[in-house]
């Protein structure tokens, strides 16, 4: 006799011996149970969250050794193209590099998992403004280094990222406080004007040799509005771009492709 017939034989001889002086209780219990279940049923409807769909994701991006490979291997293209850079223009003070921040420089994975983990979708962005206040974003593997080679070789640094405005103060305390370099009023510019915009105007001063962001987007406006056909049809007309004077950052947990369709493999699943 295995386990599960056990259970409902001794069940059998309980209801014959006791049916009529546990009726009423009996009742009442299927009754409650009932309930119980119906109750526990909402329960598993109330815990669905589907900010969970990010974890895989936010895991990669935060945990994952391959992600500071990969970042690492950028700031040290970066390094390498600027070397080349300086070394092919004498007059170093005209020369300007352009570099985002978030998911570049610094990495904000604690608040997407912070309100990931409340079920709460950061895709909406109203965590952000708390988070640039109070936040305490951690530096890219590298940034530093490459950010201090720059300059220490007297290469101006402009930090164009789109936080907000009214948060400005927050933002150089945040960067001051991960010891980075030319962090002031002037070198920091954020959202206001366009990147476009920014972009022209440190371009009307200065030899603008080296972008690098984690969106496209961050290298130019053509990239801004694109759909994701458009995007990937840009990329491989600019593709000279890469690894040359646009260093790109892997970022796996946001970005303009989020809500793309994703291709299966049409052949019924078989295993084995
Ligand atoms: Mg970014």
């Amino acid at each position: 006799m295995n386990h599960k017939t056990h259970c409902r034989n001794a069940q059998a001889g309980i209801m014959n011996k006791t049916t009529k002086i546990l009726l009423p209780w009996m009742l009442s219990s299927i009754v409650t149970l009932g309930m119980a279940s119906t109750v526990q049923a909402d329960d598993v409807d109330d815990k669905t969250c589907p900010p969970e769909a990010y974890a895989m994701a936010l895991r990669y991006q935060q945990q994952s050794a391959e992600i500071e490979a990969l970042q690492r291997q950028s700031y040290a293209l970066a390094t390498a193209k600027l070397q080349q850079k300086i070394a092919a223009n004498p007059d170093v003070d005209d020369l300007a590099i352009m570099t985002d921040l978030d998911e570049t420089v610094i990495d904000n994975s604690a608040l997407l998992v912070r309100d990931m983990q409340a079920c709460h979708d950061f895709t909406g962005w109203d965590t952000w403004k708390v988070w640039e206040r109070e936040g305490h974003p951690r530096l890219i593997p590298g940034a530093r280094a490459f950010l201090n080679y720059a300059d220490a070789n007297g290469v101006t640094i402009f930090y164009v990222s789109d936080r907000y405005q009214e948060n400005k103060a927050s933002t150089l305390d945040t960067l001051a406080a991960l010891r980075l370099p030319q962090v002031d009023e002037t070198h920091v510019r954020l959202l206001g004007p366009s990147k476009g915009e920014r972009r022209a105007a440190i371009e009307r001063d200065y030899d603008l040799i080296l972008q690098l962001g984690d969106s496209l987007a961050d290298f130019s406006s053509d990239f801004h509005h694109a759909d994701l056909k458009d995007q990937h049809r840009r990329v491989a007309e600019d593709s000279a771009h890469f690894g040359e004077d646009w260093i790109m950052f892997p970022n796996a947990s946001y970005g303009s492709w989020s809500d793309a369709d994703l291709e299966a493999w049409a052949a019924p699943l078989k295993t084995q």
